[in-house]
């Protein structure tokens, strides 16, 4: 059956390719965004399809259309972006929410709410089953995000509880692919561009911290079976790739992939910066059968076959 969907943040990285996909199986796409973060280029092949409609709007303002699912992803994601306007970061993400689940209420819409990793802050349990409770500084540079997104959680289980909407809440931990911002300092995306350009691969710490990386079909596909599920099913359910690697074997990898002559350079650890970070994704395999099938290396070769297009494109990165 043909539904009308909302993708707010359908203009960025995950967006975009969510986006695609919900087109790809025949549904009437919606797509907000304020492009704070999000690129035309990410969508401009859509935009030829009937079933295509792109709004410019910000979500910390009321947003009145008719639709049966939206998925909420409308958030700058990555450490330099959402703390470039922290303010703005965190109404983006009670307000927005707010707005969003009034929307979803209004039509008795189904609701997905992108939550994330970060939620656990520096975890004290590892891996991080969705039971822990999470370890955030609420006064840190990272709290803006992190506190708006546990915010953004308690909005939609009150929604819920309160007013019967339907939601669904999944956990996304760190994820990659085509079509990240070449400069959001996120650490895949800044490894790739550096070695292409054989620069200096910036490791932030001695580089022993840990991250588990995603790639983004797996992500993909782990939403529309998050969505799909019975509504008694509301999460929330860690949807990540429980490999995990320390930022110094992910910049090696790197190099011999890309064959870089970059060198490693070793910068201050920012603040608040977790130290591992690995998901628990026992309830997804029960409840979702769904795991990761992309393995690192493989995801990694698409993504710096992607990148090293956009550099030949434009002789430099935008
Ligand atoms: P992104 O920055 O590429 O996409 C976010 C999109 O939201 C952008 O297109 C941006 O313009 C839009 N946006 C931001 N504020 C808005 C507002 N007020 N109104 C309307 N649109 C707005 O980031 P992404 O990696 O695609 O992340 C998408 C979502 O997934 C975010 O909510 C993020 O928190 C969540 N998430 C991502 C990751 C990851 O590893 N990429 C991990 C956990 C959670
Ligand atoms: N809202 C919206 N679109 C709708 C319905 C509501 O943007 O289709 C907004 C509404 O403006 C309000 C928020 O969602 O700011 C929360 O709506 P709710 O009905 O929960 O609260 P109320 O309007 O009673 O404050
Ligand atoms: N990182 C790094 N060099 C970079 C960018 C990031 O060493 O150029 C580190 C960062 O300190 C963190 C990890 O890589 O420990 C993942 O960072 P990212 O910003 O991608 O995601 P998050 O910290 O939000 O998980």
């Amino acid at each position: 059956m043909r539904k009308r969907i909302l993708v707010t943040g359908g203009a960025g990285f995950i967006g975009s390719h969510l986006v695609e996909r919900l087109l790809g199986e025949g549904h009437e796409v919606l797509c907000v965004d304020n492009f704070f973060t999000g690129n035309k280029e990410n969508i401009a092949h859509l935009l030829d399809n009937h079933f295509f409609e792109m709004i410019r709007h910000d979500i910390v303002f009321p947003l009145f259309v008719e639709v049966d699912e939206i998925y909420n992803l409308a958030s700058p994601a990555s450490p330099i972006h959402y703390q470039y306007n922290p303010i703005k970061t965190i109404k983006t993400n009670v307000m927005g929410s707010i707005n969003m689940l009034g929307l979803a209420k209004r039509v008795r819409a189904k609701i997905l709410q992108a939550s994330t990793s970060e939620i656990y802050g520096d975890p004290e349990i590892h891996p991080q089953p969705e039971s822990y409770r999470g370890n955030v500084n609420t006064l840190g540079p990272r709290a803006c995000y992190d506190e708006g997104k546990r915010a953004a959680e308690t909005l939609f289980m009150d929604y819920h509880r309160q007013a019967g909407v339907r939601i669904k809440l999944i956990r996304i931990f760190n994820t990659y692919g085509p079509r990240m911002h070449p400069n959001d300092g996120r650490v895949v995306s800044n490894f790739i561009v550096q070695a292409l350009q054989n620069k200096p691969i910036t490791i932030f710490g001695d580089g022993t911290q840990t991250r588990s990386f995603q790639y983004i079909d797996d992500l993909i596909e782990g939403m529309l079976t998050m969505m799909d599920t019975e509504d008694s099913f509301i999460g929330p359910v860690n949807i990540g790739n429980p490999e995990e690697y320390k930022i110094i074997e992910l910049a090696q990898k790197i190099i011999d992939m890309t064959g870089s002559r970059s060198k490693l350079e070793f910068r201050p650890l920012p603040e608040d910066d977790p130290r591992k970070r690995k998901p628990d994704i026992t309830l997804a395999r029960e409840k979702l059968g769904w795991e990761p099938k992309i393995q690192l290396e493989q995801g990694l070769r698409k993504t710096i076959e992607y990148f090293d297009k956009l550099l030949q494109k434009n002789g430099h990165l935008p």
